[in-house]
């Protein structure tokens, strides 16, 4: 053969795929499970309409990743904030994202609903979602989780860092062996009042007792694969598959040292010292976040670095595992410390995804349920079910 006749051969070849991704860029809806932005609107005034070089969500970079639709993260970290502060913080932070999303009405809708998510998207706009991370966030009472979900809340976390009177955290102490007494009627509720069960950062078993309770398919919003990176945060393939087999989804967690073990041992080997930095940092005031994150990145850059070809591969693992029906995205993005893998750095960066998708024989129809169906199909039949009396 020639080189010229090869070339014109491998042009042919790519052509198709060419096409397939300019079509699925076209409509596709791009949906994270987890973007964690709204503290950053109440804490450093920063806004989506500007475009920056830090963090990884504006409205700019949003519209060269095509992103369609975006649950974010309301939270107050145990570890971060005394307990009576943790109610009236994710209302402030639930006030801030309200406020925001109006300010740039243009641009996004705050959505409640599977339809309102797909209206806005038609509509060529960011449809915005909001999610609780951390049944410690309720203080214990229903009626609080109730007036989220009148404010829009439509998943929350059992459990974050630590373990609650809900459910144990897979960080936490084990005060339940999975989900408590409590825990169970608090699923039972969230499924009553169609609030999605959210089983990222709780332990193996209470996953597996979530699963088991629910009557509506539950996701993990953040959450990466253990078999493919050893480390605490990730899921085993037996949770991930119960949790496919009951119609749920695994959103991945962009972090890179969720991604790569070797990744994680260097950010963990040094986690205290940069906590140390950082803490010296917040305890003046006013905090100097310039300062916050260039220690971030300080310590981010000893680490090595990750590619986003590994995150396509815990797609693909997790595919195998539990089915493609069961993948969906969730960054954790604006979460992560600037942790990003690369080539997957900020909002801009999905269609790599796409792209990835299609050269490793991914179906257009599939590719389209990773990017975001699956995860409004689990939006929409949490509605169904609360709305089975
Ligand atoms: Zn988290």
């Amino acid at each position: 053969m020639t080189r010229s006749v090869a070339i014109f051969l491998l042009a042919a070849l790519a052509l198709p795929a060419q096409d397939r991704y300019a079509k699925l860029m076209r409509d596709i809806l791009i949906f994270d499970a987890h973007i964690d932005t709204p503290r950053y609107f109440l804490d450093e005034g920063y806004r989506l309409r500007d475009e920056h070089k830090y963090y990884e969500l504006d409205i700019p970079r949003m519209r060269k990743g095509k992103l369609g639709a975006v649950m974010f993260g309301i939270y107050a970290q145990p570890q971060d904030f005394p307990p009576e502060r943790w109610l009236p913080r994710s209302l402030e932070v639930i006030d801030a994202l309200h406020t925001e999303v109006a300010a740039n009405a243009k641009d996004m809708e705050f959505a409640y609903t599977a339809a309102d998510v797909e209206r806005i998207h038609k509509q060529g706009k960011l449809a915005a979602m909001a999610s609780l991370e951390g049944g410690h966030l309720i203080g214990d009472s229903l009626g609080v989780l109730r007036a989220f979900h009148r404010l829009g809340i439509r998943y929350m976390t059992l459990a974050h860092f630590a373990s609650n009177s809900f459910a144990d955290s897979m960080t936490g102490e084990k005060l339940h062996t999975g989900l408590s007494k409590f825990g169970k009627e608090l699923v039972g509720e969230m499924n009553r009042i169609g609030m999605i069960v959210d089983v990222s950062h709780i332990s193996d078993k209470a996953v597996l007792d979530a699963v088991e309770f629910s009557r509506s398919p539950v996701i993990a919003s953040h959450s990466s694969s253990l078999a493919m990176a050893p480390i605490v945060r990730n899921m085993p393939d037996n949770v991930i598959a119960a949790i496919g087999k009951r119609g749920g989804v695994i959103c991945i967690n962009f972090h890179a040292g969720y991604l790569d073990k070797a990744a994680y041992s260097v950010y963990f080997k040094n986690r205290p010292a940069r906590d140390a930095e950082i803490k010296a940092i917040t305890a003046k005031t006013p905090i100097d976040w310039d300062a916050v994150r260039a220690v971030q990145k300080k310590y981010f850059e000893k680490m090595p670095k990750v590619s986003y070809t590994e995150l396509l591969k815990h797609i693909d693992h997790i595919a195998k595992t539990a089915g493609v029906d069961a993948v969906g995205l969730g960054s954790d993005f604006d979460g992560i410390s600037g942790m990003a893998p690369v080539g997957m750095e900020d909002v801009s960066k999905y269609p790599v995804l796409v792209k990835g998708l299609i050269d490793m024989g991914y179906s257009d129809a599939d590719i389209r349920k990773i990017m975001g169906q699956n995860l409004l199909r689990v939006l929409r039949q949490n509605e169904e079910v609360a709305k089975q009396k």
